[in-house]
């Protein structure tokens, strides 16, 4: 099921908006469809709405066409993890970042602990200890910038690393959004994303993809992420992507001003004197502080926001936060002081006004 908007040759922020469109037939529908459909006229290509759907084929062709790659959707950020570790062999060695994703390093865990899995976990700010772990390895997991403690892998130093150790490399790409950061560019094999964060952004679907380059390396391990799909069916509901491709559309707006909005924060938190230390790469849009006076204090922070939503996720044009150790699945490698933010498109004064309050009152 594929469309025919050829819009390579055009720029990102014009593929966002011209990607995943039906041809033009007079009389024909602009918006892509929203098909709930579970099964199809017999003769097509796919016969059951578990193996394909269009509103998936148009969400895809937009974020393939971002990534630089192909893309398959899932029922969420973690089904896409999943489908990434079904491409390491039973009792196979993944290196994964030991601060990450709590999901991620938590089903890494419990495969490790029930024998699936051999897991090194590393710190990926360290260049030589990830390099020395890819030994033997078969798949290195990569997040960068990572959830929460915004730590900068060097991607391409890694990835030629894990490359020559004859591992496949994955990076969930989902902080940086393929606006800012296209893995895919610097030779990583599967591009993760979370697409509840900033590609459908506004806190309103649960939905997750996998980006492969399409070379006949990628396309192989395309049809191995699909096919994982297709069995296990962890599959996105139509409306959900018809909500993340409707989301998606607007993405270059919505990441351009958050990302103004944070690096402003991130400047006048630095100076403030209830934050011990501001975690801020100088991209993106999230922010994580230390919080000087303690866990106590941080808690108090999130209750006393009246702009500033506390709610955990992220990438919605809300502004939100939440102490990320309150959450019992969280790694230790998280300090308890450590308030997360993620900056939403509000008036960056009235975001000031309401954290600078919330911060004195703490
Ligand atoms: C939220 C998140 C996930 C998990 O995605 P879900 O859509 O919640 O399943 C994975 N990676 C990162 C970095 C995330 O922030």
């Amino acid at each position: 099921m594929t469309h025919h908007a050829d819009v390579s040759q055009l720029s990102p922020a014009t593929r966002i908006v011209a990607a995943g469109r039906e041809p033009r037939t007079p009389g024909g529908s602009v918006g892509a469809p929203l098909v709930l459909s579970s099964t199809y006229h017999a003769g097509g290509d796919v016969i059951y709405a578990r193996v394909g759907n269009p509103t998936w084929t148009a969400f895809e062709e937009v974020l393939g066409s971002l990534e630089g790659g192909l893309a398959t959707t899932f029922a969420s950020g973690m089904a896409a993890v999943d489908a990434v570790l079904s491409l390491v062999p039973v009792g196979g060695v993944v290196v994964a970042p030991a601060s990450a994703y709590n999901g991620v390093v938590a089903t890494l865990d419990q495969r490790a602990r029930a024998g699936e899995l051999e897991v090194r976990f590393v710190d990926v700010t360290d260049t030589a200890q990830v390099i020395a772990a890819c030994d033997g390895a078969h798949l290195v997991w990569l997040e960068s910038p990572t959830n929460p403690l915004l730590d900068v892998a060097d991607i391409p130093a890694l990835t030629a690393a894990a490359h020559a150790a004859g591992a496949l490399v994955a990076c969930d790409n989902t902080f940086a959004t393929p606006l800012l950061q296209r893995p895919l560019e610097d030779g990583v094999d599967v591009v993760v994303h979370s697409v509840t964060k900033y590609l459908a952004g506004h806190s309103d679907v649960i939905m997750g993809a996998c980006v492969t380059a399409d070379t006949e390396h990628g396309r192989a391990l395309a049809a191995r992420v699909l096919e994982h799909r297709s069995l296990r069916g962890a599959i996105p509901g139509p409306t959900e992507t018809w909500l993340a491709l409707r989301g998606i559309r607007t993405l270059a707006l919505r990441v351009e001003r958050a990302c103004r909005n944070a690096a402003e924060l991130a400047e006048r938190l630095r100076r403030h004197p209830a934050v011990e230390r501001v975690r801020y790469p100088g991209f993106g849009a999230m922010v994580s502080i230390d919080v000087a006076a303690g866990a106590d204090a941080a808690d108090r922070l999130c209750a006393a926001t009246r702009v500033w939503v506390h709610s955990t996720s992220l990438g919605g044009v809300e502004s939100q936060l939440e102490r990320r150790r309150r959450i019992a699945l969280e790694p230790e490698t998280t300090p308890v002081s450590l308030v997360r933010l993620s900056v939403g498109i509000e008036d960056v004064e009235d975001l000031w006004a309401d954290l600078a309050q919330a911060l004195a009152g703490a």
